[in-house]
């Protein structure tokens, strides 16, 4: 059972007595409770709220995984494929369907490199956790094709636009075959202009096991070299290891 069906078994019964009863007041709080649980958990992939998201990996030893969401990017990809083989890491590209149908010499690069090319949906809609079943399949669907034609691989691993879930995300990742992964340590590489502070930001969210989300495209090619340097060089310092994503959820 999920969290949001335990949290809507205790809710509606005890909104539904209220209500019956004439405590009103007390039947609007617990839909209000529910209510902000559904939008706090739609929105925070760390509380698993609608189903078994992984965003940690089992690793009890000092070991992370580096993923970068939205490429492949025909500016940053490459330096970034560069940068990862001069130092020998080996990552997971969350890529978009779009873009990988449209950069398919890119798409197989990555995975020529020994680094996993995952499931970041086809359209990367912002509307995307509102898709009925129906058109969420679909885009799901077209992404898996898009990166099986492009590289011969199909994804095992989804992460949905802007770490938004709801039960379809769950419901058609597991018809796909797909698991839905988060992540733990965000660098918010999007929104901060300092490397530092993205480093920064995802050193205090690093535990063995952990997650790191950076983007790839989102942001100037100059600023996610820099950034990933950084960062190689600060898990080097924490006795980090970096391992793929797949290693690290085994
Ligand atoms: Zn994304």
């Amino acid at each position: 059972m999920t969290r949001f069906n335990f949290a809507t078994l205790i809710a509606l019964p005890l909104a539904i007595l209220a209500f019956g009863s004439g405590h009103w007041g007390v039947a609007r709080v617990v839909i209000l409770i529910l209510l902000i649980l559904i939008g706090l958990g739609s929105a925070i992939p760390q509380m698993r709220f609608f189903g078994p998201m992984v965003c940690q990996g089992k690793s009890s030893r000092r070991c992370v995984a580096l993923t970068f969401d939205d490429g492949p990017d025909a500016r940053s990809t490459p330096k970034l494929l560069q940068l990862l083989r001069n130092l020998g890491i080996k990552a997971a590209f969350f890529g978009v369907g779009r873009r990988v149908a449209e950069n398919p010499e890119l798409a197989a690069w990555i995975v020529s490199e020994g680094h996993l090319l995952e499931n970041h949906s086809y359209e990367h809609s912002n509307l995307t956790n509102v898709f009925s079943v129906i058109r969420l399949r679909d885009d799901l669907r077209r992404a898996q094709q898009a990166i099986q034609k492009a590289t011969g691989i199909l994804p095992r691993f989804f992460r949905p636009p802007i770490g938004l879930t709801n039960p379809r995300v769950f419901r058609v990742a597991r018809d796909l075959g797909l698991t839905v992964v988060g992540w733990g340590a965000g660098g918010l590489d999007t929104q901060l202009t300092s490397s530092e502070r993205i480093v920064n930001r995802i050193t205090r969210r690093l535990k063995p096991g952990a997650i790191i989300l950076l983007h790839d495209g989102n942001i100037p090619d100059e600023r996610l070299v820099t950034t990933v340097k950084m960062l190689l060089e600060r898990l080097r310092t924490l006795e980090y290891e970096v391992v793929r994503l797949d290693q690290l959820l085994k």
